[in-house]
C-alpha cells in the first residue's frame, strides 16, 4: 500500500511538480508546507524577550516582561501569541490567501504557527477552537472567513473541536488597517456577541484569527467569551506586527 501511495506521489510530481509558495523553485519532498528550506528560514519570527501577556516582542535581548500597555490596561485575554512578524513574505502569503482566494495556502500558515507555538499551545490544555467571526456582508463578499480555514487544520492537528459560529460579528466594521490605535478600539466596540454560551460557558478556549495588530479586536472577542464564561482565552494568530 506505502508503495502505491509512494508511486502515486512521484507520478503526480511528474505531471504538477511541487513549487515553492514564496520563491516558485522546485522542491523534490515538498512535505504538507510547500516552502523551500531556504524560504522558510528567512521568514521573520516572534522571538522573546516578548510580553508573556500581549506576545508583542521587544527589541534587543533581556528576559520575557508585561509591556507598559498590558500593565496600565490588561487585555481581556489570557495571553496572545503569533508565530509570526507580519512583514516580508508572510505578509505576501497572508495577502494571497486572504485578498486573492488562495486558499491552499490554510495548510502551510496553519501547520507553520502551529509548530513555532507548540509548546506554549499544549501548556494551555485548550478545550475548542473559536475562529474570530467576520461580518455576514464581508463573509458574502470574501467568500470564506481565513480564520475558519486556518482553524479546520489547527483543530484536525490537535484533535480539538472548533466551534465557528459560538461568536459571531453584529455589526459591519471598518477594516482596521486605515484606523489608529483609538479608532480601531472604538471600531470594533460591542461589535461581537457569543450565540452559543453553552459551548463556551467554563470552557479553555483559542481564539483564532490570520493577523494580530493593535488586539483590540482580539481584546473585544475577548471581553465577550468572558462574560459568556470561558474560564481562559488563548489568542493565537498566525502573524502580529512589532508595534
Ligand atoms: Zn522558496
Ligand atoms: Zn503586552
Amino acid at each position: 500500500m506505502i508503495q502505491v501511495k509512494q508511486l502515486f506521489t512521484a507520478l503526480l510530481d511528474l505531471i504538477l511538480p511541487p513549487t515553492c509558495h514564496i520563491c516558485h523553485s522546485f522542491i523534490p519532498n515538498a512535505g504538507a508546507l510547500h516552502i523551500c528550506p531556504t524560504c522558510r528560514d528567512q521568514l521573520p519570527l516572534v522571538t522573546s524577550p516578548l510580553c508573556p501577556l500581549c506576545g508583542i516582542p521587544f527589541i534587543g535581548i533581556g528576559n520575557d516582561h508585561r509591556c507598559g500597555k498590558c500593565l496600565s490596561n490588561p487585555p481581556h485575554f489570557d495571553a496572545a501569541r503569533a508565530h509570526f512578524l507580519y512583514e516580508g513574505s508572510i505578509r505576501d502569503l497572508i495577502h494571497s490567501f486572504k485578498y486573492n482566494r488562495l486558499t491552499h495556502l490554510r495548510s502551510p500558515l496553519a501547520l507553520m504557527t502551529l509548530e513555532g507555538i507548540h509548546t506554549f499551545l499544549t501548556a494551555q490544555d485548550i478545550h475548542l477552537i473559536v475562529p474570530v467571526p467576520l461580518h455576514r456582508s464581508r463573509l458574502r463578499q470574501r467568500g470564506f472567513n481565513q480564520a475558519v480555514l486556518l482553524g479546520r487544520v489547527i483543530a484536525r492537528d490537535l484533535s480539538l473541536p472548533m466551534v465557528p459560529d459560538a461568536l459571531i460579528r453584529t455589526r459591519q466594521t471598518e477594516p482596521q488597517i486605515e484606523l489608529s490605535a483609538a479608532e480601531r478600539r472604538v471600531n470594533v466596540k460591542g461589535a461581537f456577541s457569543v450565540k452559543k454560551t453553552e459551548c463556551i460557558a467554563g470552557k479553555r478556549v483559542l481564539l483564532l484569527d490570520d493577523v494580530m495588530t493593535t488586539g483590540s479586536t482580539m481584546d473585544e472577542c475577548a471581553k465577550e467569551l468572558k462574560k459568556a464564561g470561558a474560564t481562559t482565552v488563548i489568542a493565537v494568530t498566525v502573524a502580529r506586527t512589532a508595534r
